[in-house]
Formats: structure tokens, C-alpha cells, sequence
């Protein structure tokens, strides 16, 4: 009998019931001190290395915690601090750190963005004019606290050099090298001091080495990793990997470290392939990610246990650290708490807690081989997938739903013109309209039941009609109906198909203090009865102008849940798909022949691995065109996504065969609109002409440059006129000016051509 290893690599801040987010914007909207708001920080984290402690843990990770973003904390603790935030000789003071992730009066705060192929966003480092230096050892201070007031001896978890300078912006390519010799020795020091604490292992992210890194950066990392082992002797370092497999193993495991940690869930097949191939070095531990840290499914204990004896046959059990793929911090702290859900659902789900269980479970069949633990979970996942949810006949599969129109985008271009009668360049908008406080709170009410729902549903309505009018008003083409029905773009579907569920507690920080509760996918995804004909059917009624119907995309909707990992994406978005085609078919039934399918994450999914992109998009369009074919010629099918970086995606998205596009354009200063220099797009498309993400009403003017910039390449005839994206979270005055000036940009355009 071994003994075995148990770690992780980082938890959820968030606390049971979001008390992290609760302190942190309470802080800031200064109802409590800073006193108060640092003690409850501190409270929150003890008791989640208390938890991780009472699941006997061997190795808890310490720093994961962060009063907002650990790449920030990086940034941070290296004086990797933009100017216009401030100089500072000594330590960076917390009101700098929120300045630079959250913006002040005086500066605009530092870009964000997504965390490799997950929804967490951190903050982008810039580089330029910065003089690092080492502010202050925050990895020190975690291991301390953890060791004084709980006695646990911590893996302080810092991210990789490599990793931390591929993540920053604000140098080019060929000065990576010297950057980082200016910032090894800061990590080195870092290290230094926590080697004469006492610190035993400490664990450095390195998750960039699973996106395609290339082969030429090996120098790089084997200098960084060689420079530590010269400048620490005996500091014992688990690089840790994550999201995927390695590609340069025998490299990566070469390097003088004392552990190497790879994702055996995401990357199993991968990094399995690589170990037996090349086996693993005699004097180094395994960190073994075999409990999936991004998804929320309890895993077969049985079948893991299989799993760790085939990591057996390359490397012994003494020298696997069992642990979870990746950091805990990308799902919710505990299922406990879930009274809602069906038992038979609840039993099959893993959160935080729960999958450290899995572990600690993992150990102990392991040691005593007594599986009986491992065979409850096994059942667990086996009544899941016994389900009648489960097994139900799958309708994509059965029916037979084309993939394609019935003609052509140009033989429908002419039906369609004849049939819509447009003026040149038609103005639109993206969907939906100001969600005001008496929208918002009309959808508590009903749901509390403190109005009904027939007088939700007319108040519903009494919206819709305002806004009508408001657009005849204002004089646009093409109307919509304005969303006052959902509360957001995904959850709203998802609680009208089947397969869907909803946690009461089951939050992930996506940024900041913003947390996202995913729905869950568990079933077979069916549609049950129509979900958007009421409200568009009645909005169309009013007026005899096209109103689009409007819809999430099959890829969007899955992008945006937790999804059943007993089957492909690929499925489960082509069940989706199918689904929304029949809500198409209700829609055009009902005469609603305009239909936009929103797929604002398109982008999203695509794999860390260029290799895959692919495959990957091939998919993603063809569920996209299984939504929306089965459609006269007449009906015009639009689709809109949010982010313009696509400039690389232009030949996918033309394949999506929309017979309209709308794309946000502006913010990006219209780097999309030089894309189009080179690439053919042939279809009608709308390059958003004003940010509605600022408060700010463009005039007219600046909305004609970015139209006319668009003509130079685009051509006139399929160009639309239409913001970036929807009104939402604007006001109803600032909506109502801005699509006045947005009208006559239209108008004054059309007077030229
Ligand atoms: N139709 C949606 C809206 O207008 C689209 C939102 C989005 O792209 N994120 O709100
Ligand atoms: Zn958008």
C-alpha cells in the first residue's frame, strides 16, 4: 500500500453565498470601512482553507485569494503600475488597485479580458514604461496567515513569468527577452524569502504553455525556470499546467523543477499519449489533474481510479499528487445549499467542495482499496445518465433538419428585396431597449407573485407598444420588439426548453465583483412550446413595418452554460439547434418573417490549439445553419455578435449564410472595417456605427466618418445602419437621441449614393 498525495490549485473566492462580492461592493460604495471590508476578506479566507483543511488536503494552495484579480495582484506586487494610476516608492495602496481594474475620475481603467477558453476575465498588464520592482511579497504574506492562524502549511500559487508577460500588452515581440530579465530576478526574490520561510512546495502557473506555445519560446522558458533553480537552490516548484495538454513535453519535463503538473481531464488524451511515450522523470512529482476543475459534474469515482492506475504504469504512486485539472475558482463553492434541484440531478453534481471530496475520496480507496466511496459516485452518475432526460430520443438526430437554405444568398437577396421593399441603407437596432427599474422590477414581482401573470404579461405588452412608437418616431426600418420579457439572453431560453437547470447558489466570478450563474445542461435539449411567438406576434400587430423575432444562438446558449460532459459540445449544441429551429418555424408561422439568432460567443469557443479551430468552426456555423435554414426565401434571417475581433473569422461567419450580420464596430476603432479590405464579405451587413456601452450620444457626424469609412470597403447596397449592439443598459432619453442622430446619419447618407 502507498501512501498518496492530495492537493489544489486554488478555490472560488466567492464564499457560500457571494459574500465576497457583497463585502467588496459595499466597500465601494462605502458602507462599510476599509477596516471592516479587510477583516471580512480576511474571514472569508480562512474559512475556505478551513474547508480545504477538514478535507485533509495535503497541499493547500495560498494567494489564490485576491481582492480582485490575480493577475492584478501580480501586476501589483512587480510595480507593473500605468502611470496615469500614479507613482508610488513603496507599496501600491488599494485605492490604485481599483483604480486600474475599475478606472477613476482621472484614469481609464486597464483593459480586461478572458482568461484563456474560460468566462473569467483578468486584467491586462501594460508594460510600457514600466520599471518593475518587487513592492511587496504578497505570496509571503498568505502562507503566514495561513500558517499562524490555521496551521496549515500553504503552496503559496504565484503565475508563471512566461505566462504573466504572454498575457501583457505594451511591448512587441522582440523585446519580450529583455523584459523578462527584468523581471526574473523579482520572481527570484519572491521566491527567495519564501524559501527561508520555510515554504515547502510552490506552485507556478504556467497555463500558457498549452495554447499552441511555440517552439521558439522554449528558450525562454527553460532561461526562467534554470534561473530560479541557480538563484533558489532547493526550492521545490510545481509548474503547474492547466486547460489542456502539453506540447513540448519532453522540454517542459526537462526543466529543473521539482514537479510538473498537467491536466489529465481536458488534456488526458494528450498528456497521456506524452507520458507513455516518453515517461516521466525519476526525480520529479506528478501533479495529476484528474477531477475537472471547470465543470460542475461529479466524476465516476471508479473510472478515475482506473485513470490513476494507468498514471500508475508510468509513474508511482508516490509521486502523484492527486489534485483537481485546474483551479476550483471556475465553479460555485458548494452544491449543500441547492434545495431546489432534483434529487437525482443533485446527486450528479461536484462544486468546489464537493470535488475536494472526490479527491479525498480518491485517496482513501486508493490506500485501503475500499471503493465502496467511489462506487457511490459512480451510481450517482449512472442514475443521472439512466435518466429519462437522458434517453429520451434525441431530436436532432430523428428529424431530418437541413443544414442549408433552399437557394442561394443571391437568389434570395432579389425575393427578399422585392417582398421587404427597404430603402438603401436600412436602419435597425440589435433587440433590445432600456431595461429600466420598473422592467426590472415588474419580473420580481411575477416571479414573488405579487402581480399575476396575466398582468405581468399586459405590462409586457404596454412596453412593447411604447416602443413602437417610439421607433415610427424616430423613423427607423426595421423594428424590433425590445426584450422587456427576458432578464438575460440564455437563462431566458433555458428555462422554456427542456434539459435545462437552474441553481439557486451556483455563482462564478466572471470579473471583478461581477458573478454569472450559468444554467445548468443536463438533459436532452428539447423545445416544448413556442418561447418568443406571443410577444413578437403582438409587437408586429402594431405596425406594418418588419418587426424582427429574435433569438440566443445554439453556440451562445452553450457557451454561456455548464454543460452535461457525457456528450460531445458539438451534440448538445446540434440538440439546441434543433430546438430553436422549430421556434424559427413557430415564429414564421406566425408571420414574424425577419428573425434574428444572436451568436455573440461564436468567438469564444474557439479552442486554446490553433490546430482545432477548425473543426471547431465548422461545427459552430453548421449548428448556426441548422437553426435558421428551414426557412422560406423570403424570411430574412439576421445574426449579431458583439466583439469585432474577427478579423480572422470572416470566411466562417460569411459561411453562417445570414442574409443580414450586424457587428459592434466602434469600440475597436475600426480595426474590423480594414479586414474587409482584403476579405470578401457578400452578404448584408451592418458594421455597428456608435458604442452603446458609453453614456455619451454621438452626433451625427462622427456616425457618418464610421459609415462611410465602412463604404470604402463594404458594398452599399448590403450595408445596414444599426449601433453596436443592444440598448439595454442605456438610459431612455440617451437611447432615444442617440437613434435620432443615427437616423439621420442614414438620411443624409442615402442622399449621397
Ligand atoms: N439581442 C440582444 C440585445 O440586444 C443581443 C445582446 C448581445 O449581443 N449580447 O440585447
Ligand atoms: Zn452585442
Amino acid at each position: 500500500m502507498s501512501t498518496w498525495t492530495t492537493s489544489s490549485l486554488g478555490y472560488p473566492r466567492l464564499g457560500e453565498n457571494r459574500e465576497w462580492k457583497k463585502a467588496l461592493e459595499s466597500f465601494w460604495k462605502k458602507n462599510i470601512t476599509h477596516e471592516e471590508w479587510k477583516a471580512e476578506m480576511k474571514r472569508l479566507r480562512l474559512e475556505s482553507l478551513a474547508k480545504q483543511k477538514q478535507r485533509g488536503i495535503d497541499w493547500i494552495p495560498v494567494n489564490d485569494f485576491t481582492y480582485y484579480d490575480q493577475m492584478l495582484d501580480m501586476s501589483v506586487m512587480f510595480n507593473i503600475v500605468p502611470e496615469r494610476f500614479g507613482t508610488f516608492s513603496d507599496e501600491i495602496p488599494d485605492s490604485a488597485y481599483f483604480a486600474m481594474a475599475r478606472g477613476s475620475e482621472h484614469a481609464q481603467a486597464s483593459e480586461m479580458t478572458k482568461w484563456f477558453n474560460t468566462n473569467y476575465h483578468y486584467i491586462v498588464p501594460e508594460m510600457e514604461h514600466a520599471v518593475p520592482r518587487l513592492t511587496k511579497n504578497i505570496p509571503l504574506e498568505a502562507y503566514r496567515q495561513a500558517k499562524q492562524e490555521l496551521g496549515i502549511e500553504g503552496k503559496p500559487v504565484i503565475i508563471g513569468p512566461i505566462t504573466y508577460l504572454k498575457l501583457a500588452k505594451g511591448y512587441d515581440e522582440s523585446s519580450f527577452a529583455e523584459l523578462l530579465d527584468t523581471l526574473l530576478p523579482l520572481y527570484a526574490q519572491v521566491l527567495k524569502e519564501l524559501k527561508e520561510e520555510g515554504v515547502q512546495w510552490i506552485q507556478i502557473d504556467e497555463p500558457s504553455l498549452v495554447a499552441s506555445f511555440p517552439e521558439k519560446e522554449i528558450a525562454h522558458l527553460e532561461k526562467a525556470y534554470r534561473f530560479f533553480a541557480q538563484e533558489v537552490p532547493g526550492i521545490s516548484i510545481m509548474l503547474q499546467t492547466y486547460f489542456e495538454g502539453i506540447d513540448h513535453y519532453q522540454e517542459i519535463t526537462s526543466l529543473p523543477v521539482a514537479g510538473i503538473g498537467l491536466d489529465f481531464v481536458h488534456g488526458w488524451k494528450k498528456n497521456i499519449n506524452s507520458l507513455n511515450a516518453h515517461g516521466f522523470p525519476e526525480d520529479k512529482i506528478l501533479g495529476a489533474g484528474i477531477i475537472d476543475g471547470r465543470n460542475i459534474w461529479k466524476s465516476d469515482g471508479i473510472k478515475k481510479s482506473v485513470d490513476i492506475q494507468t498514471l500508475q504504469n508510468a509513474v508511482p504512486g508516490d509521486r502523484i499528487w492527486i489534485q483537481p485539472s485546474c483551479s476550483l475558482q471556475h465553479v460555485p463553492v458548494t452544491v449543500k445549499n441547492e434545495a431546489k434541484l432534483d434529487p437525482v440531478l443533485k446527486g450528479a453534481l461536484s462544486f468546489a467542495d464537493e470535488k475536494l471530496d472526490e479527491i479525498k475520496d480518491l485517496r482513501e480507496a486508493l490506500a485501503d482499496g475500499n471503493t465502496a466511496l467511489l462506487q457511490k459516485s459512480s451510481d450517482a452518475v449512472g442514475a443521472l445518465a439512466d435518466s429519462e432526460w437522458r434517453t429520451r430520443a434525441r431530436a436532432s438526430e430523428k428529424e431530418n433538419i437541413p443544414s442549408s437554405r433552399k437557394a442561394s444568398f443571391s437568389e434570395r437577396r432579389g425575393v427578399q428585396q422585392e417582398k421587404w421593399q427597404l430603402p438603401l441603407f436600412p436602419t435597425t437596432t440589435i433587440g433590445s431597449f432600456p431595461q429600466t427599474k420598473e422592467v426590472r422590477v415588474a419580473r420580481q414581482n411575477v416571479k414573488k407573485g405579487t402581480i399575476s401573470q396575466a398582468e405581468y404579461d399586459e405590462f409586457i405588452n404596454q412596453k412593447i407598444k411604447e416602443w413602437v412608437d417610439i421607433q415610427e418616431d424616430i423613423g427607423l426600418d426595421v423594428y424590433v420588439h425590445g426584450e422587456f420579457e427576458r432578464n438575460d439572453m440564455v437563462e431566458f431560453f433555458g428555462e422554456k426548453l427542456a434539459g435545462f437547470a437552474f441553481t439557486t447558489n451556483g455563482w462564478v466570478q466572471s470579473y471583478g465583483s461581477r458573478c454569472v450563474k450559468p444554467p445548468v445542461i443536463y438533459g436532452d435539449v428539447e423545445w416544448t412550446e413556442p418561447m418568443t411567438v406571443k410577444e413578437s406576434e403582438y409587437a408586429q400587430s402594431l405596425t406594418t413595418k418588419p418587426m424582427k423575432g429574435m433569438l440566443t444562438g445554439p453556440v451562445t446558449i452553450l457557451q454561456w452554460s455548464f454543460v452535461r460532459d457525457d456528450m460531445e459540445e458539438r451534440e448538445v449544441t446540434n440538440q439546441i439547434a434543433a430546438a430553436l429551429s422549430k421556434e424559427v418555424e413557430a415564429l414564421e408561422k406566425a408571420g414574424i418573417e425577419m428573425i434574428q439568432v444572436d451568436e455573440p460567443a461564436i468567438r469564444e469557443g474557439l479552442p486554446l490549439k490553433h490546430s482545432e479551430h477548425e473543426h471547431y468552426l465548422n461545427w459552430a456555423v453548421r449548428a448556426f445553419r441548422l437553426a435558421t435554414s428551414n426557412v422560406k426565401n423570403t424570411t430574412q434571417i439576421h445574426t449579431h455578435m458583439c466583439y469585432s475581433e474577427f478579423q480572422d473569422m470572416i470566411e466562417s461567419i460569411r459561411a453562417m449564410d445570414a442574409d443580414v450580420i450586424s457587428i459592434e464596430t466602434s469600440r475597436s476603432h475600426g480595426e474590423l472595417i480594414e479586414a474587409f479590405e482584403t476579405a470578401v464579405y457578400d452578404k448584408g451587413i451592418g458594421l455597428g456605427v456608435y458604442d452603446i456601452h458609453s453614456p455619451r450620444i454621438p452626433d451625427t457626424d462622427e456616425m457618418l466618418q464610421m459609415i462611410d469609412r465602412a463604404l470604402q470597403v463594404l458594398p452599399p447596397s448590403l450595408f445596414w445602419i444599426n449601433p453596436d449592439c443592444g440598448l439595454k443598459t442605456r438610459d431612455i432619453p440617451e437611447t432615444v437621441d442617440a437613434l435620432k442622430n443615427m437616423t439621420e446619419a442614414a438620411r443624409l447618407v442615402r442622399k449621397r449614393w
